[in-house]
């Protein structure tokens, strides 16, 4: 929850000062939400954790209604208990210290009523009482509150606990019709909804999670994205910020499976969690993730419920949550300990309306930002192979090879040259220019990168111009990813054939192979025919096919070679090297619900 600078409320000078004088740096969430509308004379509800601030939250305004000329009750706070409301009593002081003219006094059993009389008498306009002596007062009336402004209930939980409902209602009947309710408490059981309902008009609802009060640190972005798009999204972000920890919510359990299948499949380093997970397993998963044993929970929000895990460094939330509160809760689990955390939020369609709503009704900070181009993630890896040059040169974490370069420059070789050969060779090692070594890159995820190159979901994509990678969510279900003719002329296609250096990109080939050359007949040396019991009938796409090969058995894409869909079956040239061992670890894993049947067809067949 956001927390703002005291000067951004529209308070007094007074209250400016005091609040400085206070120590105080900025106001808390709670303080920030309930502030602004305490001013503008709307009653509120607040909910907050204990420590929180609530007290300057409606102290602060309620001063500010104070009209110091008049010497007349305009405040009344009650509290449970005389040790609160002296406490409250003296925030009231001291927030009040440069507001000539401000009197409070905290009146409570077991203290003589002659001092308290002195005090009312004497025209304080802010009084805090536990509820049974304000009704004494009432009654003997010394303490009248006809010209109330302002009526405060600090922990009505409590005071409801104590048995002081009848008080309270009798004192909440007696105050003037016109005047402003502020109601405070840590829980909100029905009979303090009752009293809400029946002594507020209208009021504003704030709740401050504990969680995110603890977390000022997330970076919330929210993106418009179209439905089908959104795994592209997810791992353009994932490369983009290189996030090692995190998890992703999804809002149904079918859509957990389906995305923990097509990460995988890309080579990420995921697993899942949802209420058909038995219970063993999901004990397992849960330990498996706080040891980091791998990156990213895929997981519901119920299945995450019992996840004790809170320093991750992102939160997705690849469906949106039911409710500003579900929000609230899942992102509280990033940003901790001091720690920056981010959450990105993807909306599709209509769901924009929902996000708008919950961001105003839970006074969410969640900003707009656009996708990003697959030019930015590009660009972003190359920044990481350069800064690690960088940090390499600087620490001097090398052996130096002064002969060879002697010998290199002797020969007429300048530095340049010779430092430029050598990234190219880097390069071509790496199957991805800029980005060649990673610093952190395990195998999997340099092999993600090299196979990520899909058109950037924003740009007007042909249906069939999808890239190996790309997910069956960005092809549009018309789709016939097979099809012969290549794929029809766009800017997209454009720029995946301008792409990077040959030496650098064997998939930018491999890719069209996959998908745009027509249905072939003669294999290539080298490469061995399988047969896959999936075909169109199944919805099969080539990316599907490639990137479940890639996923299962971490082969760099390039072992793949042409790809032609049948009806019931497709053939999958494989490199000739690896054909036996694809084949083995891929029987019976699962594709498009079918559980894979495969068959290596003889040479010469
Ligand atoms: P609550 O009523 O929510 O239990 P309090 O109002 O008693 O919390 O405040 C808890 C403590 O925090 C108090 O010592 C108070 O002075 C201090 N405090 C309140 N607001 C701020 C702020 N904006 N910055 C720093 N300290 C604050
Ligand atoms: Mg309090």
């Amino acid at each position: 929850m956001e927390k703002r600078p005291f000067a951004e409320l529209g308070l007094s000078p007074e209250i400016l000062k005091a609040v400085d004088k206070m120590g105080f740096e900025e106001a808390s969430p709670i303080q920030t939400a309930v502030i602004p509308h305490g001013m503008a004379g709307k009653d509120v509800v607040g909910q907050s954790a204990t420590g929180s601030g609530k007290t300057a939250a409606f102290a602060i305004p309620a001063i500010e209604k104070v009209d110091v000329k008049l010497r007349k009750v305009q405040v009344l706070v009650l509290c449970p208990t005389r040790e609160l409301a002296v406490q409250v009593s003296e925030e009231f002081g001291k927030l009040a210290f440069f507001k000539k003219g401000l009197m409070e006094v905290p009146i409570y059993g077991g203290q003589s009523y002659e001092r308290q009389f002195r005090a009312l008498d004497a025209g304080a306009q802010v009084v805090i009482g536990t509820p049974g002596r304000v009704m004494d007062h009432m009654a003997r009336g010394s303490l009248k509150l006809d010209a109330l402004k302002v009526v405060i209930l600090d922990e009505a939980d409590r005071m409801l606990d104590m048995g002081f409902r009848d008080d309270i209602e009798h004192i909440l009947k007696s105050v003037p019709e016109q005047r402003q309710c502020l109601f405070f408490s840590a829980t909100m059981p029905r009979a303090i909804q009752d009293l809400i309902k029946h002594y507020t008009r209208d009021p504003v609802w704030i709740r401050i999670e504990a969680h995110a009060q603890n977390a000022p640190q997330v970076e919330q972005i929210y993106f418009e994205v179209d439905r089908r798009s959104k795994i592209e999204l997810l791992t353009r972000l994932i490369d983009l910020h290189d996030f090692r920890f995190g998890i992703i919510f999804c809002s149904t359990k079918i859509m957990v499976d389906e995305l923990d299948e097509h990460l995988h499949a890309r080579g990420y380093s995921v697993d899942r969690l949802h209420g058909d997970i038995t219970q063993a397993t999901r004990t397992r998963v849960m330990d498996k993730f706080r040891r980091r044993g791998f990156e990213f929970l895929i997981a519901t929000d119920v299945a995450a419920r019992g996840l004790d895990v809170d320093d991750l460094e992102v939160v997705f939330n690849f469906d949106l949550p039911n409710d500003a509160e579900d929000y609230t809760h899942r992102i509280g689990r990033t940003g901790r300990a001091g720690k920056k955390g981010m959450a990105f939020t993807f909306v599709a369609g209509r769901e924009l309306y929902k996000l708008q709503n919950m961001i105003h009704y839970g006074r969410l900070k969640i900003r707009r930002e656009r996708v990003p181009s697959m030019d930015e993630v590009e660009e972003a890896k190359g920044n990481v192979f350069f800064e690690k040059l960088r940090a390499t040169l600087e620490e001097k974490k090398f052996r130096s090879h002064d002969q060879m370069f002697d010998r290199l420059i002797e020969q007429g070789y300048t530095s340049t040259d010779i430092a430029s050969a050598l990234i190219h060779i880097l390069q071509g090692q790496n199957a991805e220019p800029a980005k060649a070594v990673p610093a952190k890159a395990s195998k999997p995820k340099a092999e993600r990168i090299a196979a990520n190159e899909p058109p950037p979901p924003t740009a007007p994509v042909p249906p069939r111009d999808a890239g190996i990678t790309t997910a069956p969510f960005l092809v549009k279900p018309a789709a016939t990813p097979a099809a012969p003719g290549g794929p029809a002329p766009g800017p997209a296609a454009a720029r995946r054939d301008a792409g990077p250096p040959p030496t650098g990109d064997k998939f930018a080939a491999q890719k069209r192979g996959g998908f745009e050359r027509k249905p072939r007949t003669g294999r290539e040396p080298g490469f061995t025919t399988i047969v896959f019991n999936v075909g169109r009938q199944h919805l099969v796409t080539p990316a599907d096919l490639v990137g479940k090969i890639a996923g299962v058995t971490r082969l760099p894409a390039n072992v793949v070679g042409a790809i032609d869909i049948h009806e019931e079956h497709t053939n999958v040239d494989v490199a000739t090297e690896h054909a036996a061992a694809i084949v083995a670890k891929l029987a019976g894993i699962r594709v498009k619900s079918q559980s894979l049947k495969l068959a290596m067809v003889p040479p010469g067949a």
